[in-house]
């Protein structure tokens, strides 16, 4: 494999449990054999799914000045975006529940896949569009967006925090235990070794 940092070409073994394959030139870490990274994913991506699936569905943050309260959902966030600029709400959409939602869902089929040791139709398709997606989620990105936000808000108005930026807190922090686990060379090793069904 090249070595995403300096490019050199590196013929790394298989790798046993725990092992970890760093580049000679740089010192890159190449590829890593986690102990249960299959199981790890799997169980992150539905514990992240479900937190997603719970940020949806509350209040996000609460606004109240001058008598005046206004609640916000995640969902709306998008759509006050989409009335002034709609590309930018698309990409928005996209980074922050699209992506994740989709790379979590993915990835979690392809562990299932791996657990019963049986290729289902479409591991293949789906485990190549589940990496590539891997840069375009941008979740924690978002969170540390709203909690500067915050420092500025909170000198004008009193802010909540609602059920659902806790249940987004968890989401992103699943999400990174799932990215953490993910080692591509590995996954596929593996996805290639299972039989068709
Ligand atoms: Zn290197």
């Amino acid at each position: 494999m090249v070595c995403h940092e300096c490019d050199l070409l590196v013929d790394v073994p298989v790798l046993e449990e725990h092992d970890k394959a760093f580049c000679p030139r740089c010192e890159y870490l190449l590829a890593a054999n986690r102990p249960n990274a299959t199981e790890k994913i799997l169980a992150f991506s539905a514990t992240a799914l479900t937190f997603l699936l719970l940020a949806n569905s509350f209040t996000f943050i609460s606004l109240s000045a001058s008598g005046q309260e206004q609640t916000v959902t995640l969902i709306d966030s998008v759509n006050i975006l989409f009335e002034e600029h709609a590309v930018l709400a698309g990409i928005v959409f996209a980074t922050i529940i699209g992506v994740p939602g989709f790379l979590l869902a993915g990835l979690a089929y392809v562990s299932v896949s791996l657990r019963l040791s049986k290729r289902l139709p479409g591991t293949h398709r789906i485990l190549r569009w589940s990496l590539r997606m891997l840069p375009w989620s941008m979740a924690e990105i978002f969170l540390i967006g709203i909690l500067v936000s915050f420092i500025k808000i909170v000198a004008l108005a009193r802010v909540e925090l609602g059920v659902s930026f806790w249940a987004y807190v968890f989401f992103t922090v699943s999400l990174m235990l799932v990215i953490l686990n993910i080692d591509r060379r590995e996954l596929w090793r593996q996805v290639n070794a299972v039989p068709n069904v």
